[in-house]
């Protein structure tokens, strides 16, 4: 159940819900914290069981949403909306629409893009109503598809791993047990061939892991399971969270976890695991960055040069962070943390500097 003190404890600033009978919208919008910039977040469309369900997967992630951004240096805050509903059946343009007319209510305080289940197609829809939308299609000044920067920012965390645990960011000859060739892991998979990394790849999908090849021949593939006892320098999850968990954390034989995955860790303790098993591991909602880098310089008018550049910064932001975690002694996961809220904090308390100018904090006054 939603309450005042679930949202004060998580540091909430504002959820709304939109309804629209007349074509089945039910829209959960959470805004976390907006000190550094406007919340963007993507909208995901899931059939969940219960509105419950729903706001707790919405505070969940647009909580998240606040971290990645303060960590990957964006002016941005953190929001997230959710639409309760079934994709294969409840979707239609009046559906979208609707939900753009409500967005633009928000007079900007929430942008939103493609999440899970949210194509560009229906990110279209929502464009024709709303311009606090990002992942518009390139053909309407947008960023397209977030995959291969998404790819080009774990690449760089990959980089900057090596830096620190072999002392050269080189990935020539690193062996890398690779999990999912999906979207992401394909165009890893390419630069890693590239760059003359070895790999091994597991996937469910036929279709995919045949693309893959494509991009990276000399691929091995091992089971869907075998993908933990690989004996190599890097695990990349890059298909789902929760992989290092109690039943693979032991079989683990990489020096480093780097992935694009979210929520790699099932819980945190195994981040302390892996901390103490001297496996390095990754920040993930850094790494994973990439994707939002993208899409968050569309509105100042994307460029790919623009892209990659923001994009390369992971390098040095992720070895920022191994840097705290070895002053402090502490894991990996807290360092990023600590690097997130630390920028949100200071910039919180600039703001609260007058700037001498009336006129522009209250427009309806002149200044004499
Ligand atoms: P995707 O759906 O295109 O690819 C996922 C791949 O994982 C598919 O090929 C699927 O068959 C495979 N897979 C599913 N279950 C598997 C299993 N048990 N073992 C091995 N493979 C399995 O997704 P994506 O866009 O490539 O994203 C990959 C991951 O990165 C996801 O967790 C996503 O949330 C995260 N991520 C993606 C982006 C992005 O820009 N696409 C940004 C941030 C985070």
């Amino acid at each position: 159940m939603l309450t005042f003190d679930k949202l004060y404890s998580q540091g909430h600033e504002e959820v709304v819900f939109f309804s629209d009978p007349s074509c089945n919208l039910k829209a959960i919008i959470a805004i976390h914290d907006t000190t550094l910039g406007p919340a963007l977040g993507g909208t995901r469309m899931w059939p969940y069981k219960s509105e419950d369900e729903a706001i707790e997967d919405v505070l969940r992630l647009s909580r998240g949403m606040t971290y990645k951004a303060a960590v990957s240096g964006l002016n941005l805050g953190g929001g997230k909306a959710v639409i309760i509903g079934d994709p294969e059946r409840d979707k239609s343009e009046a559906l979208f629409r609707s939900y753009g007319q409500y967005l633009e209510s928000l007079n900007g305080r929430y942008i939103t893009a493609e999440d899970v289940n949210i194509g560009v197609e229906d990110i279209e829809h929502v464009f024709t109503e709303t311009n606090n939308v990002t992942g518009v299609a390139k053909m309407h000044g947008g960023s397209g598809n977030p995959s291969p920067y998404t790819a080009h920012g774990v690449f760089r965390g990959m980089e900057a791993s090596c830096q620190k645990v072999f002392g050269s960011r080189s990935l020539k000859n690193k062996v890398v047990a690779l999990q999912g060739a999906g979207s992401v892991g394909r165009y890893l998979g390419e630069r890693l061939h590239k760059e003359g990394a070895k790999i091994f790849l597991s996937d469910i999908s036929e279709k995919n892991i045949e693309l893959f090849r494509e991009v990276a021949p000399g691929v091995e593939l091992v089971g869907v399971d075998e993908i933990y006892d690989v004996d190599c320098d890097i695990y990349a999850p890059c298909a789902l969270g929760a992989t290092v968990n109690d039943q693979t954390i032991g079989r683990l034989k990489s020096k480093i976890v780097c992935g694009a995955a979210n929520n790699q860790l099932a819980e945190d303790r195994h981040g302390d695991e892996l901390k103490e098993r001297n496996i390095l591991y990754a920040p993930d909602y850094l790494i994973n960055a990439g994707g939002l880098m993208n899409v968050s310089i569309e509105f100042e008018g994307w460029s790919e040069d623009k892209a990659t550049r923001m994009v390369d910064t992971i390098y040095n932001t992720t070895l920022k962070i191994y840097k705290i975690a070895d002053e402090q002694n502490i894991p990996v996961y807290q360092a990023t943390d600590i690097l997130a809220e630390s920028r949100i904090e200071s910039i919180k308390k600039i703001k609260g500097h007058y700037l001498g100018n009336l006129g522009h904090r209250f427009p309806g006054r002149k200044k004499r």
